[in-house]
């Protein structure tokens, strides 16, 4: 299956890829944990990259493009993926259907993740991550077995300087204004489905298996 998952931040993207990936062996392309990469080794481009999230904006199409462009070219992964948090702008949404027309990949749907305002901030306040291996877990929705210890691989858990309050507030903002319009976008284009985001994980999960099976990818 090549998907992607459109929604605001904090709506549980990352966390249905997380289980989608486990349970189709998909490629996880999130281009937040792309980003987070790419600063962690030190890559002179990270640099620019973080100043942009710290303040919750968008970082420039043209870098997360070209990081974009790299992963499909690789014939593993293209054939069979999960976008996460890419396209988030319109511009995006163009240079992508550029690139999967170029490399001949052809999209199955897109995932919308429709989800309250409360739900958000609820999720992404208690958000905690582990430095180790990336796995997202929540102080109240998805504790981790032992307090700040990442039951996968025993790493320390944290939280991300972008899911302070203040930075929240701005990433919900440049959603609404640069994001939100994508869901026409795929509408047009005959590929949307809308599941609701404020679901627990595994009834959300539930649900996108019901629209694979009904669009006949399982
Ligand atoms: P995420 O992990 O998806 O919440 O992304 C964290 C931050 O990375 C965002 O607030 C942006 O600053 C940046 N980012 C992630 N994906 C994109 C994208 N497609 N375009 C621009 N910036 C992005």
């Amino acid at each position: 299956m090549r998907l992607i998952l459109l929604g605001p931040p904090g709506a549980g993207k990352g966390t249905q890829a997380d289980v989608l990936c486990q349970r189709y062996k998909m490629a996880h392309i999130s281009t937040g944990d792309l980003l987070r990469q790419v600063i962690k080794d030190k890559i002179p481009v990270g640099q620019k990259a973080k100043s942009f999230m710290d303040r919750g904006e968008l970082v420039p199409d043209e870098i997360v493009a070209a990081i974009i462009e790299e992963k499909l070219k690789d014939k593993d992964t293209s054939a069979s993926f999960i976008l996460d948090g890419y396209p988030r702008t319109r511009r995006q949404a163009e240079i992508l259907d550029k690139t999967l027309r170029q490399l001949e990949i052809v999209l199955d749907l897109v995932l919308y993740f429709e989800t309250a305002e409360n739900t958000i901030l609820k999720r992404l306040t208690g958000r905690r991550v582990c430095r180790k291996c990336g796995f997202n877990y929540h102080l109240v929705n998805i504790p981790p077995k032992k307090e700040n210890i990442c039951d996968r691989c025993g790493g320390e858990l944290f939280q991300r300087d972008d899911d302070r309050q203040e930075t929240i507030k701005k990433r919900i903002e440049v959603y609404n204004q640069q994001t939100k319009e994508l869901i026409d976008y795929y509408d047009k284009e005959k590929l949307l489905k809308k599941v609701s985001g404020d679901l627990d994980v595994e009834p959300l999960f539930k649900e996108l298996e019901k629209i694979f099976r009904s669009a006949g990818l399982t």
